[in-house]
């Protein structure tokens, strides 16, 4: 394998992940960048033989020099940084796992440098996925989604036609708080929410998972990347999570993927497609599992859920407004600062609070993500 990779946000859960699968199948990693675990990154520049490292956080910038100059390691910070990786001549393939709307500009850089891209960052999406989509179609860049979700659509989409698809039934696993209360959730502490019953990730999207606004932002992801219409897309919570999603055709064929949860399917599929090696993740046994169920979500007290659905109906700035209004607030939940349950107030009033605009630029994006998170901070 002669493929040469960036990863963006390696020290994160998709990030060493990513590195265990690149380093499995012989990939070379030619960048890394980090927010602020300098330590991290500078064992896996040395690890993988990388030759740039990006620490986002500029404060980090002389510790990471110092354990990484003798390498040949060479330091940037900043967006700027990351931007430096996405335009690498180098370097083939952009990770991005990037967590939030951080990682809209690298994208599009890479996008606008030719470069393909294995996405497991979905506010790039969110935020600004009509721009990305956009270029990418005009450059002739492939989008290949590392959501568990959506690598599944994507697998499910191979080998059929694109005109023969009626919808997309897109699984929920329900977080930690399915089936319970608006006055339920009322209280729940930071460590019930960041507990979710089947997947380990990043705090951002364990959280995102536990207000559902994870399924919100994977409809609008979806939106973009399969090109649908929202009513092509239905919602199911499958608590087991072993139907990763599934797509259904002209003649009622539903097909699905299903496997054990573990992002390892999903990153390997995005690097080596489209071929398929053995993976490094338990295999399944059906047999073991049982009973899989199958539910409607409930829509009212998630309403993370449902504003995110009507905020990409609705169209133009709405989707980025969300979600920048839902970072927001996911960090000061986290900080201890609001109730779990203010989250979908905060996210939901962003929604009414602004009239229709539209996105024709990423300065357009900067501009409401600001203002939602303006919006946020004004309503905690
Ligand atoms: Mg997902």
């Amino acid at each position: 394998m002669e493929k040469l990779i960036s990863v963006l946000g390696s020290t994160g859960s998709i990030g060493t992940q990513s590195i265990d699968v690149a380093k499995k199948h012989g990939i070379e990693i030619y960048a890394l960048a980090a927010l602020n675990n300098y330590k991290l990154l500078a064992e896996q520049c040395i690890d993988t033989g990388a030759k740039i490292a990006c620490i986002y956080n500029e404060e980090h910038k002389s510790a990471l020099e110092k354990l990484v100059s003798s390498y040949g390691v060479k330091v940037v910070t900043g967006d700027e940084g990351l931007c430096l990786i996405a335009s690498l001549k180098e370097s083939g393939t952009l990770l991005n796992s990037v967590v939030g709307m951080v990682g809209l500009l690298p994208t599009l850089t890479a996008i606008e440098n030719g470069k393909d891209i294995a996405l497991a960052n979905k506010e790039t999406l969110v935020a600004g996925g009509e721009l990305v989509m956009k270029k990418a179609a005009e450059k002739n860049v492939n989008i290949y989604p590392i959501d568990s979700e959506h690598s599944a659509i994507f697998q499910c989409l191979r080998g059929n036609k694109r005109s023969q698809l009626k919808k997309i039934i897109l699984t929920a696993s329900g977080g930690p708080f399915f089936g319970k209360t608006l006055s339920e959730l009322e209280n729940v502490t930071v460590e019930q929410a960041l507990a979710h019953p089947n997947w380990s990730m990043g705090s951002k999207i364990t959280i995102d998972s536990a207000t559902l606004m994870n399924k919100g932002l994977e409809f609008i992801e979806a939106k973009w990347l399969f090109d649908l219409k929202p009513e092509q897309i239905e919602i199911i919570v499958h608590r087991q999570s072993v139907i990763h999603s599934a797509v259904e055709y002209a003649d009622n064929s539903v097909i699905a993927q299903l496997g054990c949860p573990d992002m390892k399917i999903p990153i390997q599929y995005a690097l080596l497609y489209p071929e398929r090696y053995e993976c490094d993740c338990k295999p399944l046994s059906l047999a073991d599992y049982g009973t899989l169920t199958f539910e409607r979500p409930d829509m009212e007290t998630f309403c993370c859920l449902s504003a995110a659905i009507e905020a990409i109906k609705r169209g133009g700035a709405y989707p980025c407004i969300v979600n920048g209004a839902n970072e927001q607030a996911v960090g000061y939940f986290l900080n201890g600062r609001i109730k779990f349950t203010d989250i979908g107030r905060i996210v939901s009033g962003a929604l009414e609070r602004f009239e229709y605009n539209e996105i024709n630029s990423y300065e357009d994006v900067k501009k409401w993500d600001k203002l939602a998170r303006e919006y946020a901070d004004e309503n905690i």
